[in-house]
């Protein structure tokens, strides 16, 4: 990446000129609800935050706010599963970009139940199904809120158990892609067991603040707890570049130009590796189910620091 990072004042100045101009423009998009719980959430809501490499942090809007990290739970659980079992992952799960929704059925039959990545929601529900093996759902899920409490140095980061009960009562397609997965014999534990410990990992709540610093393990900064190998963190980076917004990866490759990962709850975790970790949430989804107001704030933001992985 080339230039220099702006300084931790005129990036401020930036961050709160943005989230005003977001709030002018008004585009919010429209809240998840296929998940009751999330329906309920104002759409008019905007919040970042920025870790920089010195360890500053700058953020404006609604950044103390929690809110659910559904999909960006899949970065960390894939972190998880690294650590555990290394490279045997990528016998069940591949890595190439989706072009599909995130929960497309059709992807999962044509491949004969080899999900495309580990981002898409069969990919991820492969992988929380490895990190159940020979252990109880309560145990898979402590060692992925470890790993974000580790990473975010912060034990203040909880599952909202409210909605997760919420997806699991409504999660039908969830249900179907893991009972898909069971008949390709790409499932190890009982089906509830892989659905409700994915449902839980996906309501981790947390504030972008607390996003941005947890993001540090996958950024690579300066004095991020050492629990993922800088080579599995450049692994993971490649990912989320290609596959971290499900059928709309390449457009933000294209115009951000940095590893992201999005959520059905509106956020996004961004990488500038070496540089800054970046968090961002705006609760209002576009068409492909990526935070509308958060995607635009990104591709300001990469304009405004310059920072791209294409240097
Ligand atoms: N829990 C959500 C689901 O499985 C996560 C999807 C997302 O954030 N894109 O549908």
């Amino acid at each position: 990446m080339a230039g220099a990072n702006p300084t931790p004042e005129a990036l401020q100045a930036f961050l709160d000129r943005l989230s005003a101009e977001i709030h002018e423009r008004g585009d919010w998009g429209k809240v998840a609800d296929y998940i009751p719980e999330l329906a309920d959430v104002d759409p008019a809501q905007f919040g970042i935050a920025v870790l920089l490499a010195d360890g500053s942090m700058c953020s404006a809007g609604a950044a103390r706010v929690g809110f659910s990290v559904q999909s960006i739970s899949k970065v960390f659980s894939l972190a998880c599963v690294l650590g555990r079992i290394g490279e045997q992952i990528w016998q069940r799960v591949g890595r190439e970009p989706s072009g599909s929704r995130f929960d497309s059925i059709l992807l999962l039959e044509l491949e004969k139940g080899i999900p495309r990545n580990p981002f898409i929601n069969a990919g991820a529900l492969v992988v929380t199904d490895e990190l159940l093996t020979g252990r109880t759902p309560r145990d898979a899920l402590s060692e992925i809120i470890h790993f974000i409490r580790l990473a975010a140095d912060d034990d203040d980061i909880h599952i909202d158990r409210a909605v997760a009960m919420s997806e699991q009562d409504t999660g039908d397609r969830n249900r179907a892609l893991v009972n898909y997965l069971k008949s390709y014999g790409n499932l190890k534990n009982p089906v509830d067991y892989a659905l409700g410990t994915y449902f839980h990992q996906c309501a981790i709540e947390m504030s972008c603040i607390q996003l941005a610093r947890a993001g540090r393990v996958i950024a690579g900064l300066p004095g991020a707890p050492a629990i993922l190998s800088p080579t599995r963190a450049r692994r993971i980076n490649a990912l989320m570049l290609t596959c971290g917004h499900y059928d709309e990866s390449g457009d933000f490759a294209f115009r951000v130009g940095l590893p992201g990962k999005s959520g059905v709850g509106g956020g996004l975790l961004i990488v500038a590796p070496g540089r800054a970790s970046i968090a961002i949430w705006s609760p209002g989804l576009n068409d492909t189910g990526n935070s509308r107001a958060g995607t635009f704030a990104a591709r300001r933001l990469a304009e405004f620091t310059g920072w791209s992985v294409f240097g």
